[in-house]
């Protein structure tokens, strides 16, 4: 019996991923308002600008990798410097994403399940490099009567480097008194005014 296989060469994306965006158009985003997703596309990249976007298609369980590039702000410091965001189930599960190139990492830096666990280590890139997300996400679980019975769990290669090791997300992150959610969810990246770049951004349902 032979299976099919994910790879026939070096590409990088597996066969099996839904890819999210291959540098070349946002049809599979839009705006949480309905609107087609308005972020500027350029040399394989897209750029934040107007709105959050969120994938059309949700997810629960499910494995990410997306890549970014934060411009260099060297008059900005903290959450104004090249802040972003990767989002799961909406706007609820946040791995920030900001230029905290050699700081010592705090539960708002890059890396971070913003405001609530910071990266084991501090993997970031100087700015004006291309970095990486590697996630493996776990939606929250609930019993038949509506109760959450596990937390949505996470773990985070940043760079290839292992930032959170199946750590729980006790509550969303953005907002620590939203209910987590009990259905599927897009993914959503974040515009905080800042020109920050992603490209090939793909995930796989577990
Ligand atoms: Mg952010």
């Amino acid at each position: 019996m032979t299976a099919k296989s994910l790879f026939t060469g070096n590409e990088s994306v597996p066969a099996d991923a839904i890819v999210l965006f291959d540098g070349k158009d946002l049809s599979q985003w839009k705006h949480g308002n309905g609107d087609p997703a308005s972020w500027k596309i350029e040399d394989g990249y897209t750029v934040t600008q107007n709105a959050d976007i969120v994938t059309k298609q949700v997810f629960g369980d499910c494995q990410l990798h997306v890549e970014f590039w934060l411009p260099l702000m060297a008059d900005s410091f903290g959450q104004a410097r090249s802040n972003s965001g990767v989002f799961f189930m909406g706007f609820t599960y946040e791995i920030q994403v900001l230029d905290s190139y050699g700081l010592d990492s705090k539960n708002d830096d890059c890396g971070a399940l913003y405001s609530v666990i910071p990266p084991l280590v501090n993997a970031c890139r100087p700015p004006e490099t291309w970095q990486s997300y590697d996630a493996v996400f776990r939606a929250p679980r609930f019993d038949e009567a509506g109760n959450k019975i596990a937390n949505a769990r996470v773990t985070v290669f940043h760079n290839g480097v292992l930032i959170h090791d199946d750590v729980e997300i006790p509550h969303p992150t953005p907002d620590h008194n939203a209910p987590d959610p009990k259905e599927p969810g897009p993914i959503q990246l974040q515009y905080h005014g800042n020109d920050v770049r992603f490209r090939n951004v793909w995930v796989r349902p577990l």
